[in-house]
């Protein structure tokens, strides 16, 4: 293929809705109604627990038989372990069913082997829900790999809502961090002549505005917050999607983020430490980063350290190492990153440590 083709995988279908797990295959693309289905479900010990009976209500009532892989680390290895128990059992299909980690295992493994995705998410907690590429370790320094959109995103709002709300708040964290993804995005194009595509920026700033539009509701209403943040996330992976790579979906904020998960004594949710991450670039950036922390605050989500649970000195630590994070990824650390002082003034001057 033409080395210069650009290439878009979109989704074929997302059903956003209620009881959807009991009714799993109304929601198959018709293609794959009518015909037999062999699937191989990863999930978590828990979620399975939890939810297993309305699942296999839902796969009993149409022509599919299944095993089930317990996930493990999100590793590399253990992906590649679950595409191969996917080949022998003649799996046409991968569903992954959970949070974050069951998702990117499966993602990556129907990828190897060039099957049907599923996304089942069980939370609203970041937007690798629906992007085709996965967090998964193993890979070096590089923190996402390329694997496959899903064919199909289920999207239960009886199980995601009923989902603890900090895991929804960090959802919304990771939608607000489009604002300095996609300027670290446009300052990369000006500076470094990066390829930067305006249509899936405006795409991905639509994901951050919807969470600040939405404010007042998110804060009040779960199941209506749900749905805004499930909408802001797909819409960011679409975003992925069409520009081929993380880049509308990840800045400098994320770079924060990845660092604290390396050095934090015990790091907080990726939402939650983007959110905070991205209220710091903001200022960077010169962009409105009150207002971002301002309803950041109004939704309930972190934006200091304390409320992080890390201490303040991982915080400027984390700022001083996070262009060391993915150097081929240009943002507004530049290549030498922030001096201690550089860091610790920005920190305070925020209101992110005291
Ligand atoms: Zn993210």
């Amino acid at each position: 293929m033409n080395q210069n083709n650009h290439i878009i995988d979109l989704m074929e279908r997302v059903v956003i809705g209620r009881q959807l797990l009991e009714n799993l295959c109304e929601s198959f693309p018709d293609r794959l109604k009518k015909q037999k289905v062999r699937a191989l479900i990863v999930t978590g010990p828990n979620v399975w627990k939890i939810h297993r009976t309305r699942l296999e209500k839902g796969l009993a009532k149409g022509d599919i038989s299944y095993e089930v892989h317990i996930a493990e680390v999100p590793h590399l290895d253990e992906a590649k372990k679950i595409s191969e128990e996917a080949a022998n059992i003649n799996a046409d299909m991968l569903i992954g069913f959970g949070g974050g980690k069951s998702i990117d295992l499966a993602k990556y493994a129907s990828s190897v082997i060039n099957k049907i995705f599923v996304s089942i998410p069980t939370a609203a907690s970041h937007d690798g829900i629906a992007s085709p590429f996965a967090s998964l370790k193993g890979g070096g320094w590089s923190t996402s790999v390329k694997a496959q959109q899903p064919t199909l995103v289920l999207a239960d709002l009886d199980v995601i809502s009923s989902s603890p709300r900090k895991l929804l708040i960090a959802g919304a964290g990771d939608a607000i961090a489009k604002f300095t993804a996609v300027a670290d995005w446009r300052l990369a194009h000006l500076l470094r002549n990066e390829y930067y595509g305006s249509f899936a920026s405006g795409l991905a700033l639509l994901s951050a505005k919807h969470i600040v539009r939405n404010r007042e509701i998110i804060a009040k209403d779960q199941v209506e917050a749900t749905r805004i943040i499930l909408e802001a996330l797909i819409n960011s992976s679409v975003a992925m999607g069409i520009a081929g790579s993380t880049r509308p979906a990840s800045g400098s904020e994320h770079l924060f983020s990845h660092a604290l998960d390396k050095i934090a004594p015990k790091p907080a949710l990726h939402g939650e430490q983007t959110g905070v991450g991205t209220i710091m670039m903001a200022k960077l950036h010169r962009l409105n980063w009150k207002k971002i922390r301002s309803v950041l605050k109004k939704i309930g989500a972190p934006t200091n350290a304390k409320e992080l649970g890390i201490p303040e000195d991982k915080i400027i630590e984390a700022l001083t190492i996070a262009h060391k994070i993915r150097p081929e990824r240009y943002t507004i650390l530049g290549d030498r990153g922030l001096t201690w002082e550089a860091a610790e003034r920005l920190a305070v001057e925020t209101g992110v440590i005291f």
